[in-house]
């Protein structure tokens, strides 16, 4: 089975999560062996939880995830267009 990046995408977390099947897992542990991209997302993502779990990430203003969800979307939109893969953003301009 071969996994496209945006099928990966959509399985990052579950994968993270140790959920998958085991065929998706292998498809996915495959794709990820030839992809650097879609590596750096996956250990992004993984950093991310692991700050989580820790308690070092302070709680987020009201309304964060939403505009980090509309902003998220706007660029894989963009991204798409161009053939890219997602942006992942930090947002600066946010005030805690
Ligand atoms: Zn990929």
């Amino acid at each position: 089975m071969a996994l496209t990046c945006k099928q990966v995408w959509g399985l990052v977390s579950d994968y993270l999560e140790g959920t998958l099947a085991t065929p998706l897992r292998d498809a996915m542990t495959g794709h990820l062996v030839d992809c650097p991209r879609c590596t750096a997302i996956v250990n992004g993502v993984r950093n991310i939880i692991d700050l989580v779990a820790d308690g070092r990430i302070f709680a987020l203003p009201a309304g964060f995830s939403e505009r980090l969800k509309d902003r998220l979307k706007k660029e894989l939109d963009l991204s798409q267009n161009e053939g890219g893969g997602p942006v992942l953003l930090i947002a600066a301009d946010e005030k805690p």
